[in-house]
């Protein structure tokens, strides 16, 4: 057993410190150089490990073949596996899917029946987001020097947790390694220090956490060097919650004094001690800047040693860019890694690109990747299904029959082409759809890159919600049915994400009329508004937490527009390449030239009176 050299031990982990960007670019160099020894490996080790687990045992019928593997075990999509986790959260032994135990159930922001989906992870998976997190250090080295002269003020978060039946913890992957001891006790590196103490990021109450957060990020303002938060979303939130609350942080900050609300008392001690006495300039030049008329370039004000911001802005949250730019005064945005509940993916090589120009290497110590081909819009005759998500790439994804998968290996994709990530984890995942395409932009080494494309079936997202057509169908089907009872007839809808406003909220547009005349009704507000209400209701459950627990969804809104308005948009639809023929509203729109014919067409505006109700799985 080499220390450093994954190659030798590709399922486990080179132990090495974080400290020595030296060892750690040498690690990244032999795992994107030996790329297909590390994935049979990876298989060959998952496969012995688990050959017996009822779920393998079915398919593979004791034989430990990779062949055998790939012929026999089925790609499957979550409903396929459900039965199995339902069963262990019943209560089953874990052994049904992994040898390893089955330590916690990770809940997705991914739903099944409206629930999150939930994923397995065992003690050893920690040990591999670890080893991921740490790679992470060298590639920022590279590129920025003396990030060991100061802090991060990273603004991190726990979500509510529950336990399953059977006693173990369900809750979101960032939540759970965040509560793990190996964050909690991860070794002192210089190139890692927080603003934040643990206390406040592991504070439940997510206003108190995230007050605590920002006051301890100001008071230690001149020892910042990068900001940030997982995803751009929850940064731009801690941004509205700091354009909120300034007045009273500085007036802490200036007393010495936590304000009372604060009243969970780890985030208390902690904070008064980085609080420490009372700091009078130190609030003259925040309040000075807070109070300036324009927040443009805030980030920098406050924070001036800031080299850049890290939060991911790629996918879905690639809509918050020009905000992040209009705050950040022109910090490079870095996007550093891909990663999921049911596994992480890939780093980021070079964290200082675009965020249209990022690519995500796949680190192939971290599962067996497989990937299923999409096909371009019009590569052949096929029937494709329209990627009309997030995306704005002209990619469309094949609805694959079980019995046509046919998939490629990591080493085998291609540049240029789409595709469907699946894994097979270490964790109890067999050639699981993980419903992202990816697209290859290069190679690092061996190792291929990706752009991320979108997510499979999502056409709205503001924070980390995925609303595919058919939930934002069934939802409206609901309201739909309000209206009706009083005679009116909704004839169409289509939906945005307005994100022009932090938090960001689904628009539904809608074109109604009474029933028997063409006349547009007179409008009940209590009605509209509860129209509004029985859509959120509707929704998924990651929504609604966002909405109702995390704030970071604000109200829906239905605007209602005149007659004719969706002919309008036909038109520019067609006159925009769309044939007449085949023509089909758009459930979702993302072009802002649409948006601005919807929009100018507006008769009447209602917005959703209270958050949906939620409660965790
Ligand atoms: P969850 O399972 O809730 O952790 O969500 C994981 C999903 O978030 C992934 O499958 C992607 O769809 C999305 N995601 C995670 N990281 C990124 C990233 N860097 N860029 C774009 N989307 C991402």
């Amino acid at each position: 057993m080499t220390r450093g050299n994954p190659c030798q031990l590709p399922g486990m982990l080179s132990n090495y410190d974080p400290n020595d960007s030296e060892a750690g670019m040498k690690i990244l160099e032999d795992l994107t150089e030996n790329v297909e020894q590390i994935q049979q490996r990876v298989l060959e080790e998952i496969i012995t490990r688990n050959a017996r687990t009822d779920y393998l045992k079915g398919f593979l019928d004791g034989q430990f073949d990779k062949q055998v593997f790939k012929k026999t075990v089925p790609v499957v999509n979550y409903e396929d596996i459900k039965p199995y986790i339902e069963r262990i959260a019943n209560g089953d032994s874990s052994n049904i899917i992994s040898a390893e135990p089955i330590i916690e159930l990770l809940t997705s922001s991914g739903t099944s029946g409206g629930q999150p989906k939930m994923m397995p992870s065992t003690a050893e998976d920690l040990h591999r987001k670890t080893f991921f997190y740490n790679l992470l250090v060298p590639v920022m080295n590279k590129y920025v020097d003396g990030l060991d002269e100061g802090k991060a003020m990273y603004l991190l978060f726990v979500k509510p947790e529950t336990k399953t039946p059977s006693g173990l913890m369900a809750r979101p992957v960032l939540t759970s390694y965040y509560k793990s001891n190996n964050f909690k006790n991860r070794p002192f590196n210089r190139f890692n220090v927080y603003t934040s103490p643990d206390e406040t990021i592991l504070c439940s109450d997510s206003k108190q956490s995230m007050y605590c957060q920002l006051l301890c990020g100001l008071v230690q303002r001149q020892e910042v060097l990068r900001v940030g938060a997982v995803f751009a979303s929850a940064f731009l939130r801690a941004i509205k919650f700091l354009e909120h609350n300034w007045k009273e942080l500085c007036s802490n900050i200036r007393t010495g004094h936590v304000s009372d609300w604060i009243t969970d008392p780890g985030c208390r001690k902690v904070v008064s001690l980085v609080l420490n006495k009372p700091k009078p300039e130190l609030a003259d030049l925040i309040e000075h800047e807070c109070n300036s008329k324009s927040w443009e370039g805030i980030i920098k004000k406050l924070w001036p040693r800031t080299k850049y911001i890290e939060v991911i802005v790629t996918g879905s949250m690639a809509q918050y860019v020009s905000t992040l730019e209009y705050y950040s005064g022109g910090l490079p945005l870095v996007s550093t890694m891909y990663a999921s509940s049911e596994c992480y993916f890939g780093i980021n090589f070079k964290p200082l690109s675009k965020p249209w120009d990022v690519s995500y290497t796949l680190i192939p110590n971290m599962a067996y990747f497989e990937f299923l081909p999409v096909k371009k819009k019009n590569e052949d005759g096929a029937q494709y299904v329209q990627c009309n998500g997030v995306c704005k790439e002209n990619c469309m994804e094949k609805e694959t029959e079980k019995e046509d998968v046919e998939t490629v290996e990591l080493v085998d994709v291609k540049l240029g082409q789409y595709y469907e990530l699946v894994v097979t984890t270490f964790t109890g995942l067999y050639r699981y759809r993980v419903g992202d395409i990816l697209m290859v932009t290069g190679f690092h080494n061996k190792a291929p890159q990706f752009r991320f494309v979108h997510r499979r079936n999502v056409v709205l997202s503001v924070d980390t919600d995925k609303t595919s057509e058919e939930d934002l169908l069934k939802a409206v089907t609901k309201a739909k049915v309000i209206v009706e009872s009083l005679g009116i007839l909704l004839i169409e809808y289509t939906s945005y994400a307005d994100t022009s406003s932090i938090p960001g909220h689904y628009v539904l547009f809608w074109e109604i009329t009474s029933k028997g005349n063409n006349h547009l009704p007179v409008l009940d507000h209590k009605i509209m508004e509860q129209c509004c209400s029985t859509v959120e209701e509707s929704l998924d459950s990651v929504y609604r937490r966002c909405r109702r627990k995390d704030n970071s969804i604000g109200p829906l809104e239905i605007r209602v527009v005149q007659h004719g308005t969706f002919d309008a948009l036909m038109d520019f639809c067609v006159s925009q390449g769309s044939s007449v023929n085949q023509y089909k509203t758009p459930r979702c729109i993302k072009s802002g030239e649409a948006i601005n014919i919807l929009d100018s067409r507006v008769v009447a505006r209602f917005f959703s009176q209270k958050a949906p109700f939620w409660e965790p799985v």
